[in-house]
C-alpha cells in the first residue's frame, strides 16, 4: 500500500518531527508552562482514543499493549515496551525509544508532554482507573530513552 493510501486509510498525515517542535514552542511563546498543560491534555484524549479502539480489537490487556507497541512502530512514533505493570497496584514502567517528541529536541529537563498524556489516557483506559505518569529519563536531555513511572491518581 502506498504511504497516500495508507495515511488515507488512517485519517492521518506526516508530520516533521521539527514542526511538532516549532508547534509547542510557539504554544510555549504565547502562553508559557501552560502550553505544557495544553499539549499533556490533548495527549489524554488521543491516547484515551487510542485505546478504545484497540481494546475493540483485541482479546486480552497484553494482546491490547502489544497492538499499541506494533502501530507506533509503524507510525514511527517510537518503541515503547511496558514494564511491571501491576493493575492492581497501578504501578509499572513505560520505556519510549527514539521518542519523536524528543528527537527534535535538546532541553535541561524531561519534555515529552503530548507523549506522556497519551500514554495516562491510554493506560488509564487500560488498568480502568486514572493513574499519572512521570517522564523520569528523556532523550531530549541526553538519556538513551524516555521512559515513564505509573502511579495510581490519587486527586
Ligand atoms: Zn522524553
Amino acid at each position: 500500500m502506498s504511504m497516500k493510501n495508507r495515511l488515507e486509510q488512517q485519517n492521518s498525515f506526516l508530520f516533521h518531527f521539527q514542526t511538532f517542535n516549532e508547534i509547542k514552542d510557539s504554544l510555549y511563546g504565547t502562553f508559557g508552562v501552560a502550553a505544557y498543560t495544553i499539549l499533556y491534555y490533548s495527549g489524554i484524549g488521543a491516547g484515551h482514543r487510542a485505546y478504545e479502539r484497540r481494546a475493540a480489537k483485541t482479546k486480552t490487556k497484553e494482546e491490547t499493549l502489544d497492538l499499541l507497541a506494533k502501530d507506533k512502530i509503524n507510525d514511527n512514533w517510537g518503541e515503547i515496551t511496558f514494564q511491571d505493570l501491576d493493575f492492581t497496584k497501578l504501578s509499572g514502567r513505560i520505556l519510549v525509544k527514539n521518542c519523536f517528541e524528543a528527537r527534535a529536541a535538546k532541553s535541561k529537563q524531561q519534555i515529552c508532554y503530548f507523549v506522556k498524556g497519551y500514554l495516562t489516557g491510554f493506560i488509564s483506559g487500560l488498568m480502568q482507573k486514572p493513574v499519572l505518569l512521570d517522564e523520569v529519563k528523556c532523550f531530549a536531555k541526553g538519556d538513551d530513552h524516555c521512559e515513564f513511572t505509573i502511579a495510581p491518581d490519587r486527586s
